[in-house]
This record gives structure tokens, sequence and C-alpha cells, in this order.
């Protein structure tokens, strides 16, 4: 796990606009500046998960150890793209309690803008699933109230299909 915890997202220009996907505004998101993204990680069949990273985490805000602002500073980017585009999931956040967090994936691929695209829905995924291109999914929980963010799983979309044989 890495020392530095206040690594957030980077903004490359101050009035970024609508990115490519025509809805949601560019942000300079590079996997590298996710939380979590350089920790150790369990990997399984092609998907990593940082559960551990995420619990250890929340384990040193328990205990003291890490302050809100070392830990909810999402983007505001990052915390709109969850209001507006993240699925929800039944899980309360683990910081202030008062919202469930919802996931929030960004691909990233050769093709693809450096700062990724935002994925709106399970179509769009299906998509990238299905093109020969090897791109790869960051899935972000965020906590839309208090900003809370960890990423959750990193794992590959599509690729050259198998030949069977
Ligand atoms: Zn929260």
């Amino acid at each position: 796990m890495t020392g530095r915890l206040s690594e957030g997202f980077t903004v490359l220009t101050p009035t970024h606009g609508v990115s490519d996907t025509g809805t949601l505004p560019a942000v300079s998101f590079r996997p590298e500046a996710i939380r979590g993204g350089r920790s150790t990680a369990r990997e399984s069949r092609g998907q990593v998960d940082y559960r551990l990273a995420r619990n250890a985490i929340i384990s040193e805000f328990r205990k003291g150890r890490l302050g809100r602002p070392d830990v909810c500073d999402a983007h505001p980017e990052l915390v709109r793209a969850a209001r507006q585009v993240g699925h929800r999931t039944t899980e309360e956040c683990p910081i202030c309690e008062q919202a469930d967090v919802v996931l929030v994936s960004y691909v990233f691929g050769p093709r693809l803008p450096a700062h990724g695209r935002c994925i709106t829905s399970r179509k769009e995924l299906a998509t990238f699933a299905r093109k020969a291109t090897v791109n790869t999914c960051y899935v972000v929980e965020v906590c839309p109230e208090c900003s809370w963010n960890h990423l959750a799983r990193i794992f590959t979309l599509g690729g050259p299909p198998a030949t069977s044989s």
C-alpha cells in the first residue's frame, strides 16, 4: 500500500468541456491516480480485487490514523459521475454511513482518451467486451455524500476472439 493517500484526480484544464462521450466532462483520470491503484491486490481470472487494500484504509480511518480529508477526497467530477451514472449498491458508506456507495466504471485503452471513458450503461460495457482491442476497466467505489472513494476492482475487457480448435 502506498503511504500517501491524498492522491486524487487531476483535471487537465480548469475549464474542461464535454468529453467525447457527449455526456460527462472529461477528467484526467489516470489509473495511477486512483487510490489503491498501486497497492498490492489479489488477482484471479483476469480480475484484480482491491477489497483488502480498501479494508486496510477503512481500518486506519476507524483507528483514527486517517481523517476524513484523507479518505473523502474524490474529485468533484468523480462525485458527479457517481451521482449521475453510478451503479447503485446496497452497501453503506464505511466512512459517513449516511449513504450507500455507488460504483463508477472507467475504461482505459489504446484507442481511448488518456482520461479514460466513463461507462454509463451495461450496454456500453458489453460493447467494449466485444471489441478486438483489449481495454481495462477500473471500477471505483464512491460515496456521493462524503466523497469517500477507493478502487474496487480492475478487469480487462475485449481482446481477440478465442480460437476454438
Ligand atoms: Zn460517505
